[in-house]
């Protein structure tokens, strides 16, 4: 068995080490005869499974009492309206920034539920930068302010957390959770799809400040109310139990190479090996502004879209998979998430530099 260096944006790879364990556990949990796929949530051994998990991720977040740790369904998608029927309470309008792709669907999902005011846009540069937040419109009065730490599909990254001043910040985490050290006390409320950095898909988690539950419309879904969830420990319905378990061992991994702390150090050499790769090769380029380039996701393009499909039949061909970039953006893509080793982005500097030698 061959396991491949796989680039996808998500699902994307999952630590080795991880699914060996999940493997090795799958016929019979620890003694218990069963799979955790098999066990009731209400089991003794889920509950202790489930409170592991949370404990871990509390640990390697920095996530304090004060906030409350969801595992909820539906992606972070479902997140998108779950914000503001939770948050808007008996405020007019939430402050939201655009900048790219995953921005745009929560700012339009948002708009079914209250008025929303897009405070800053990096639309008019092809969303290849942060606007600078000094010229942000916000409101003191929002509900809260809504952005997207991570564009997941351009490859744009926010390199500084943004001020709110009293009005609660919400990020959407989904594709840099747990890459680097984070101060949670900024925040009102983090989600994040799992898929990336966490585990397998369906699963988010959502970090929200306890005095933000209890806010809901009364028109809200059981299932999305955070404070009926929080108040059934994410059990109000059977959660999704395997991705919580595996999620549960990933956590642990991540203790295991040193906690976030760690990751960003590996995180930031590999981002910056294939820019600087990028930026250093004629045939490469990447239409990002230096500083906020995503450590996750690095979108390159090749001198000559006619090679495109060459290119990623050789990468294929060397086991180096899913690279295409995304139908809305075209070029390439690279996924280097927590679980892509240095290897994997040594492996595909290594065939870009061939392939640009031999057709560029
Ligand atoms: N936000 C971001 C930043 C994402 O990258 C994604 C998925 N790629 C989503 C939201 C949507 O996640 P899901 O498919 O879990 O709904």
């Amino acid at each position: 068995m061959s396991r491949a260096f796989n680039f996808c944006a998500g699902p994307a790879t999952l630590p080795e080490a991880v699914l060996k364990q999940a493997q090795s556990e799958m016929l019979d949990w620890r003694g218990t005869g069963m799979s955790v796929m098999e066990m009731s949530h209400r089991s003794d051994e889920f509950v202790a499974i489930a409170d592991k998990a949370e404990k871990d991720l509390r640990e390697l977040a920095g996530i304090s009492d004060d906030y409350a740790v969801l595992f909820m369904q539906g992606g972070a998608s479902s997140q998108f309206s779950t914000i503001p029927l939770n948050l808007l309470g008996d405020k007019a309008s939430a402050d939201y920034v655009n900048t790219g792709v995953w921005s745009k669907k929560a700012i339009a999902e948002a708009k079914r539920y209250g008025s929303v005011n897009v405070v800053a846009s990096s639309e008019d540069s092809g969303f290849s930068t942060i606007p600078d937040q000094a010229a942000w419109n916000t409101s003191a009065d929002a509900a809260y302010l809504h952005y997207t730490p991570n564009e997941t599909i351009g490859g744009l990254e926010y390199d500084f957390i943004p001020e709110s001043g009293g009005v609660p910040l919400v990020a959407d985490m989904s594709s840099t959770m747990l890459s680097r050290p984070l101060d949670v006390s900024r925040f009102g409320l983090i989600y994040a799809g799992a898929q990336k950095n966490i585990g397998p898909s369906g699963l988010v988690v959502v970090i929200i400040r306890k005095d933000l539950l209890g806010k809901a419309r009364k028109e809200t879904p059981t299932m999305m109310n955070y404070q009926v969830i929080a108040e059934n420990g994410s059990m109000y319905n059977t959660p999704a139990t395997y991705s919580w378990y595996l999620a549960g061992l990933v956590f642990e991994w991540l203790k295991e190479q040193g906690g976030v702390q760690a990751m960003a150090e590996i995180n930031a050499r590999k981002a910056r090996k294939l820019y600087d790769f990028i930026d250093g090769n004629d045939f490469y380029a990447n239409p990002i502004d230096p500083r906020f380039r995503s450590w996750m996701n690095v979108p390159f393009t090749l001198a000559d879209d006619a090679l495109n499909g060459d290119f990623l039949k050789g990468a294929d061909a060397r086991g180096l998979l899913n690279l295409q970039g995304h139908r809305s953006v075209g070029g390439m893509r690279a996924s280097i998430y927590n679980a892509m080793p240095e290897a994997g982005v040594d492996a595909l500097i290594g065939y870009m530099a061939e392939f640009a030698k031999e057709r560029g």
